[in-house]
């Protein structure tokens, strides 16, 4: 036991049961992000502003359940974030994106339905595109900026951990103008990346 540590503090074992469909039973938080909510995350505006138009503000964009202990050193954050399909011009549905407060901090993401792909930047300007497919995870280091995108027609699951105390910055990618890459529709089915022309570089506070 750790220094400082009695027996009441420690946390009873919390079992959990996970959905392909990304449900967590046993979760002890459930946030949603809606399309009003991805203002200014896509580049293509007028795309952005007919799928309010057409679909409403209140439509789902992307939905997260996860189970904590709370900010203990060492504990992890356990979660699903299913990421529904969409289209924003050639842009494919992509989550807010973040590096974590305490940056150094790593995460995994495994996937458990549909196609997606894990986009990673540096601050310094590095830039790699992992796939995901059933079974298949990325192990993302610490000092990375993370974001899901849905490539795929069916809702793109994983399943994630993090050490709780990592926190996420969001404020990193909207200073910057978008990250450096987007994920965009080839035009044959698939997805490439194209640099992102409003990009100005990422500035740690
Ligand atoms: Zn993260």
């Amino acid at each position: 036991m750790s220094k400082g540590l009695t027996v009441a503090d420690i946390d009873s074992p919390a079992k959990l049961t996970v959905s392909p469909s990304g449900a967590l039973t046993g979760n002890n938080g459930v946030y949603t992000k809606h399309l009003a909510d991805m203002a200014g995350v896509y580049r293509d505006s007028a795309a952005y502003d007919a799928a309010i138009s057409a679909e409403g503000g209140d439509a789902l964009v992307y939905r997260v359940e996860s189970q904590d202990y709370g900010p203990h050193s060492g504990a992890l954050t356990i979660g699903t974030s299913t990421l529904l399909p969409g289209r924003y011009g050639d842009e494919f549905a992509v989550t807010r994106g973040h590096l974590h407060a305490i940056s150094d901090r790593a995460e995994l993401y495994y996937c458990l339905s549909g196609r997606g792909v894990m986009l990673l930047e540096t601050v310094d300007g590095r830039s790699e595109a992992v796939e995901l497919t059933p079974g298949e995870a990325v192990n993302v280091p610490g000092e990375w900026i993370h974001r899901s995108v849905n490539v795929g027609d069916e809702p793109f699951v994983t399943l994630f951990t993090y050490a709780t105390d990592a926190g996420q910055d969001y404020q990193l990618i909207a200073d910057a103008k978008g990250m450096k890459n987007l994920v965009v529709a080839d035009g044959d089915g698939g997805w490439m990346l194209r640099e992102n022309p409003d990009h100005i570089g990422y500035k740690r506070a």
